[in-house]
């Protein structure tokens, strides 16, 4: 087993009306005014702001509410929500939703914290992120895993550029989870989140460590059990235990449990991330689209973990590595299909793209010859071409 850290401090409370204890949360972690973030309508429509609300309410605890966080979640609102929240003295922050919400909430975290510098220069690394201010998340969409991670993903529509920012600061202090508060998602963001979910696993899964076995284990049991629930979900989304699944699979596909130790690839997050910034697509609709291509391209470079991953997630055995490899890489890919997710850049809704854009797809995400992707094989722009030319039908 190879040397790591583990630090996953999130205070999970799951279950039926769990929400309810929101205002117990806040101030069991220091928060005594609080601003709480939501997205385009959703949890108002479910009443789920509502309750929230009240729950402060009857806490005595102030709260400013501001909704408007869009998928994709953008710099520039991050940056008036700080204005905001230091007018209103805010010292915790609240999301109410999912990826979006929850990141643009540590962001502004981040930004009331450090009211002298641009928050998007701590995603840019021009300057190092030494403090921020409590987080805490109510989940409504079984995804990102932002609820436990150590993630914040922000776009800055000026620039064209989506980037995420890992640190330990960016750690809820709490995430209150009621699947419940998922049955109102459409059919499109459940699959989404399932692909999303695996992604995060597979990105680390995915990786030239050997010797992990607890970690490949809880990896592979992890996929299983997200393909199994994601099929019942996908057919019923009011099921309470497959939703149950997903929503607790989500936060531990994303916390660091299944990578620990190794390596990680995050590849086809990058490539997805491009598509993202470039023209607006959902997160997990941009990984299923990239997935295969990226697969089929780099397999070759560790067959033996794509056989590992055929046998213990698809149970496929054949003679032939080739064979078994194409054969899982087949399996998954039509796993994706059957959520109705996009494979190609057609069914993303994008169209094929000419080779020019290709290409500035490509140069973008290598932040133009400064960066290679990918751990489980490195990538430089060359490959990154190659991989979207293979999902450009
Ligand atoms: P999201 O972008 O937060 O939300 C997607 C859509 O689902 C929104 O239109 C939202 O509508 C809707 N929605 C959410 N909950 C709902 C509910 N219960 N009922 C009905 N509609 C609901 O989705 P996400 O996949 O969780 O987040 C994606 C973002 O997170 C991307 O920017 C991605 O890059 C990022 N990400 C972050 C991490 C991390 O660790 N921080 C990891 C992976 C991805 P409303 O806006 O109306 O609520
Ligand atoms: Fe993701």
């Amino acid at each position: 087993m190879k040397n790591f850290t583990f630090y996953s401090p999130t205070e999970i409370i799951f279950g039926k009306d769990s929400e309810l204890q929101v205002a117990d949360e806040i101030i069991k972690h220091g928060g005594t005014r609080v601003m709480v973030l939501y997205g385009g309508g959703s949890a108002v429509r479910s009443g789920l702001i509502a309750k929230v609300e009240q729950t402060l309410k009857k806490a005595g605890l102030p709260f400013l509410t501001v909704g408007g966080v869009q998928p994709n979640p953008r710099v520039s609102f991050a940056r008036d929500a700080v204005a905001k929240a230091i007018a209103f003295g805010a010292d915790f922050f609240l999301g109410v939703g999912g990826g979006s919400v929850i990141d643009t909430a540590k962001a502004v975290a981040h930004g009331v914290a450090n009211p002298d510098t641009d928050l998007w220069l701590f995603w840019t690394r021009e300057k190092e992120l030494t403090k921020s201010m409590p987080v805490g998340a109510v989940l409504t969409i079984s995804a990102a895993g932002s609820e436990t991670s150590d993630s914040a993903v922000l776009t800055n529509m000026e620039l064209g550029v989506k980037r995420g920012l890992n640190t330990p600061f960016n750690r809820p202090r709490f995430a209150i989870m009621n699947p419940e508060l998922t049955y109102s998602l459409p059919p499109f963001q459940v699959s989404c989140g399932i692909v999303d979910i695996m992604m995060h696993t597979l990105d680390r899964y995915f990786t030239p460590t050997e010797g992990n076995e607890i970690t490949d284990e809880i990896a592979e049991s992890l996929l299983r059990v997200v393909i199994k629930n994601g099929r019942i979900a996908h057919e019923n989304p009011h099921d309470y235990d497959a939703m149950s699944e997903l929503m607790w699979c989500g936060s531990l596909s994303h916390n660091g449990l299944t990578g620990l130790g190794a390596v990680t690839d995050f590849a086809p997050h990058q490539l997805g991330h491009e598509l993202s910034a470039r023209f607006d697509v959902a997160h997990g609709a941009s990984l299923s689209t990239v997935w295969g291509s990226w697969a089929a391209y780099c397999w070759r470079d560790k067959p033996e973990r794509f056989v590992r991953f055929a046998d213990k997630v698809w149970g496929i055995r054949k003679s032939g590595t080739e064979e078994t490899v194409k054969a899982a890489i087949a399996q998954m890919v039509s796993y994706f299909a059957s959520l109705q997710m996009p494979t190609c850049f057609t069914q993303l809704g994008i169209g094929a793209q000419s080779d020019d854009v290709l290409r500035q797809l490509a140069d973008s995400c290598v932040f133009h010859g400064k960066r290679t992707i990918g751990g489980f094989k490195k990538l430089d722009g060359k490959d990154v071409y190659e991989i979207y030319k293979k999902a450009n039908y």
